[in-house]
């Protein structure tokens, strides 16, 4: 190393330094990475030559830091008053130092661990019960993707739930435009016939004819508030189920959804909180009416109980039931927005029923004061009723009002060239209101005051019933109690600031500190996903720079950012499948064989992209059986849309044979998805795109550093050969069609906002910049290399289930656990839970094969935490033995009891046949340094069989 060197970012991103992977190396029995690397990546797909490189030589931290800077100079940030389901907010500075900016709520996984998960549980049950409180239904899940994703599910919860035999799903005219056209592209995709109509001008709903299902926007894109309850009874009267999409805020004065007889609400919580962020990400949600809630798409957070038959929370209903139910799964959603519903469900505690109610009195009396001065001018207002939206008529002047708001300082929204319509929002000021004023050709100066003044609200839909009751909104009013609040739930979980969290597929690498700096910068965080292109020319600078990035090291020609998680990436390319097949005229190209190892994503995302699934056989080496695979090919050839395939497999192998599989494909006419999750075991090896793939997904939540969060956000870019460029997601409110190269991506939009969760897209981009190609190959390297150290050192412990063709593992392997289940009765379960003791989050458990434990340490950690994980890997097969021979009862020992509380071990007579010492200190280092679980081993059976998914009474924890 020279001096120069020294900042080099990848010596930090990297755990193990050169000297360690030495040591490693020799273990493994290579001479070095170059070698091992040869050695495990099959020679026909293996890149040797990394080629002229579009990515810049790696930039330090500081001057990364510096480049963003001026990208972010090159955004300018107006007050937004577009609205759209977009609006300014005023984030409490308490919630973004201790939750977005927090380690310990941004680095955590998915809460599949629930005992390590309390405190983000107990967060997002807050979430559930706000949004079950504030749309008056039965019971939330823990958030959706976004607004207008949302609403699609509810359309095809509908579907699955409605008796009607009709096709057909009417949508509201008045829906907000984007919502709109998510309806068309996916009710086409499923054929499901979609109608769009002006629901509060109907009067006569007979007319409508048969449907399953009507949706209603709840106040209207237009700003109108109406009664949707007679539309609602008279749809539903005659079996279809109703829709809503309502303003959260508004909520808290307007009569809510389940009062007008609504069976699912959804909408987006962004603006209890959450920064625009240039479209995302925010938190979706999802309330249904009581017998829907097995129904739901995604996650749904319910009250168990533990060991000790205290309460504890925990995910309900089949957590993972994509890879349960498959192509029959509610839906593909995965990763969602925990990170974001964290910070909404944290707005409404801090601020209670009372300040939430305040805050929407204020938004609507603003609305009204800019009403009233509007109408001095003799300005029409298309509605009477409304919360904060005005929809102003200037026949020939909108976009004249628009461009003077403008050069104020003001974006409005020109809906046609007679209409202005304007949002006001909790962060409005009157200087706002007074610059609107002066567009429409108001005075230069005047004052405003919304203090008295009432609101734009009809008396007939004024809310009555209370909301946010719960103790926990009443609480944590003051910054010490909220600070505090915070700091007692992220005590509770493990996240990647106590330990490395070895989740095989998931590549929980580190989240680097520089990488996370520019995301609550006010020129990222700040704009308005449609808001004009010279507003904005920084943000999309640096998409391209992306774009071209990740289609450079995929070997593609065309990226789009827009997918806001990887099961979104997943139905964006397979959508793009299905429009290409379509436009050559194959319309019957409709069969997806997919092998039985793959992510249960995978079937659900192609049955949404109205595919149909023919799983392909796998062999006793983890690989796709080659035979079969002709075989189906075979059959299905006339039929055959798509083959998806994981490369690496999900068993965490190279296949030797994936050329001689997508060429199959390719000859009988089928397209090859590549799944790209796995790409940590390739970056800079080997390229998706030059070994037969035509389309793939990445997770930049993966391998591009953006932090789970809990359970989301994600970024699933979705990258693509040029034949596909034209069927992949475009946008109606998009800035630009054309992407990086010149590609212009022309199907239908995949998420709510054009660049889907462009604020969290420069943690990507910092990375490679300061990576370089050369430091990515790097990290690849290191990660195949730590993977395959694990393997050998636990081998003889524990058996790797698959490995390549020199017995090899790729960044990820499989340990057995099975035979020590059948020697000892001590389960995958047991070792998992008994890892929380030993201060570690458990490995994916049971995926992609049951009774395993498949570990994925990265490149990040270092060789201290890799050896201090294989010790206690090596301990607990001991302390499985011990049971096997008899020294410890099957029924009362440290592994079938773990994990141990602190009370568990202080609390009466331990009468185990085990020491206290044994249950929570099995090594010294833990007494120095010990996670202590807050809760016992929680009955998953008990917690669903007794559904609960609000917050449990007070009197529960005492
Ligand atoms: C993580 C993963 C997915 C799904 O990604 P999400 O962002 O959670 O939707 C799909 N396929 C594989 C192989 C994965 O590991």
């Amino acid at each position: 190393m020279t001096d120069f060197d020294y900042y080099a970012f990848a010596r930090r991103h990297i755990g193990t330094n050169g000297f360690e992977q030495q040591q490693m190396l020799t273990t493994v029995g290579y001479d070095s990475l170059d070698d091992l690397v040869d050695a495990a990546v099959p020679a026909a797909i293996h890149v040797r030559e990394a080629p002229e490189s579009a990515i810049p030589a790696p930039a330090t931290e500081r001057e990364a830091l510096a480049e963003l800077r001026a990208l972010a100079d090159q955004n300018r940030v107006r007050t937004s008053m577009i609205g759209l389901g977009y609006y300014g907010t005023l984030t409490p500075a308490v919630i973004t130092r201790n939750v977005l900016e927090n380690p310990s709520w941004y680095t955590a996984y998915t809460p599949y661990q629930p005992e390590i998960s309390q405190g983000r549980l107990e967060a997002l049950i807050n979430f559930q019960t706000m949004v079950t409180d504030l749309t008056g239904l039965d019971t939330a899940n823990a958030s959706m993707l976004d607004e207008g994703t949302a609403v699609v599910e509810g359309m095809l919860l509908a579907r699955r739930a409605s008796k009607s035999t009709s096709n057909r799903f009417i949508a509201d005219a008045d829906a907000l435009p984007q919502t709109l056209a998510l309806l068309a592209s996916r009710a086409e995709a499923v054929g499901i016939e979609l109608v769009v109509r002006d629901l509060a001008g109907a009067d006569d709903l007979t007319e409508l004819g048969a449907h399953f299902g009507v949706f209603v926007q709840y106040p209207g894109a237009s700003g109108r508030v109406w009664n949707p309850s007679s539309v609602i009874a008279a749809s539903k009267e005659q079996g279809a189920l109703a829709v809503v999409a309502a303003d959260l805020l508004a909520l808290a004065l307007i009569t809510s959804p389940g009062e007008l007889g609504a069976d699912v609400a959804v909408g987006t919580s962004q603006r209890f909180g959450v920064p625009m962020g240039f479209g995302g990400p925010h938190a979706g949600y999802m309330a249904v009416r009581k017998g829907l809630e097995r129904q739901l798409p995604g996650r749904l957070v319910g009250v168990s109980q533990d060991a000790a038959g205290h309460p504890a929370y925990r995910l309900s209903l089949q957590a993972r039931e994509q890879h349960i139910r498959r192509e029959k799964a509610t839906s593909n959603i995965c990763t969602a927005q925990v990170l974001l519903a964290v910070m909404a469900s944290m707005y409404a505690v801090y601020h209670g029923p009372a300040g939430i109610r305040a805050i929407a009195s204020a938004t609507a009396a603003k609305a009204r004061m800019l009403a009233d001065a509007l109408r001095e001018y003799d300005l029409h207002l298309e509605h009477d009723a409304y919360f904060d939206t005005l929809s102003v008529h200037v026949p020939g002047l909108a976009s004249t009002v628009v461009e003077r708001a403008r050069d104020l300082g003001v974006l409005l929204w020109e809906h046609d060239e007679a209409t202005v319509r304007i949002s006001v929002d909790e962060a409005t000021t009157v200087d706002d209101i007074h610059a609107v004023v002066r567009a429409f050709g108001g005075p230069e100066t005047a004052s405003y005051s919304w203090f008295q003044v009432t609101n734009g609200l009809p008396d007939e839909l004024r809310r009555t019933s209370t909301y946010l009751t719960h103790p926990v909104f009443a609480a944590h009013h003051s910054e010490t109690a909220m600070m505090r609040y915070l700091k007692s739930l992220a005590d509770r979980d493990y996240a990647l600031d106590r330990g490395m969290i070895p989740l095989g597929s998931c590549t929980m690498k580190l989240n680097a500190a520089t990488e996370m700096e520019s995301v609550t910068w006010p020129e990222f965080a700040s704009l308005h996903p449609f808001a004009p292109e010279a507003d904005v020319r920084g943000s999309l600078a640096l998409i391209e720079q992306l774009e071209t990035w990740l289609a450079e090291v995929t070997g593609y020609d065309t990226v789009s950012l827009q997918p806001n998680a990887g099961s979104q990436g997943e139905l964006a390319g397979l959508l793009a499948i299905r429009g290409y097949h379509h436009a050559n005229g194959d319309t019957e190209r409709t069969v997806c064989l997919i092998p039985s190892s793959a992510h249960g994503t995978n079937a659900a995302s192609a049955v949404l992209a109205g595919m149909s699934v023919v799983v392909v056989a796998c062999d006793e080496l983890g690989n796709v059986d080659l035979d079969d695979l002709r075989a189906k090919v075979e059959t299905h050839a006339a039929t055959l849309a798509a083959l998806m395939i994981t490369y690496p497999s999900t068993h965490g192998v190279y296949e030797h044979d994936v050329k001689d599989i997508t060429q199959a494909v390719h000859d009988a006419g089928g397209q090859v998805y590549v799944d790209g999750a796995n790409l940590n075991a390739l970056l800079g090896f080997a390229r998706f795109g030059d070994f037969g793939g035509d389309v793939s997904h990445l997770n930049l939540h993966k391998t591009f550093c953006i932090p789970h969060g809990g359970g989301g956000p994600g970024v699933g870019p979705v990258a693509a050969k040029a034949h596909l460029a034209p069927y992949l997601p475009g946008h109606p409110l998009a800035q630009r069609t054309d992407h990086a190269g010149g590609f212009v991506h022309g199907g239908g939009p995949v998420s709510a906002a054009p660049y889907g969760s462009p604020s969290i897209l420069p943690i990507s981009w910092a990375y490679v910049r300061m990576m370089g190609a050369e430091g990515l190959r790097e990290a690849t390297g290191a990660a195949v290399l730590a993977a395959n150290y694990i393997a050998v050192r636990l081998r003889e412990h524990y058996p790797v289930l698959y490995t390549g063709e020199n017995g090899l593992v790729a960044h990820e392997c499989i340990l057995d656990v099975r035979p020590l289940t059948a020697a000892t009765g001590v389960t995958v379960d047991d070792v998992a839970k008994r890892l929380i003791d030993y201060g570690f989050h458990a490995p994916t458990m049971s995926f992609p094969v049951a009774g395993t434990l498949m570990v994925e340490p990265t490149e990040s950690e270092d060789l201290a935490e890799i050896e201090r994980f294989i010790e206690a890997m090596i301990a607990i097969k001991a302390e499985a033995d011990a049971v096997g021979r008899g020294q410890w009862p099957a029924d009362d020992n440290p592994l079938r009891n773990a994990p141990h509380t602190a009370e568990s071990v202080i609390a009466g007579e331990w009468d185990h046949a085990y020491t206290r010492e044994q249950a929570v200190y099995p090594v010294r280092s833990l007494v120095r340094g010990k996670y202590w679980v807050p809760v016992r081993r929680i009955d998953q059976a008990y917690g669903d069989r007794n559904l609960m998914c609000a917050c449990p009474p007070i009197e529960a924890f005492a």
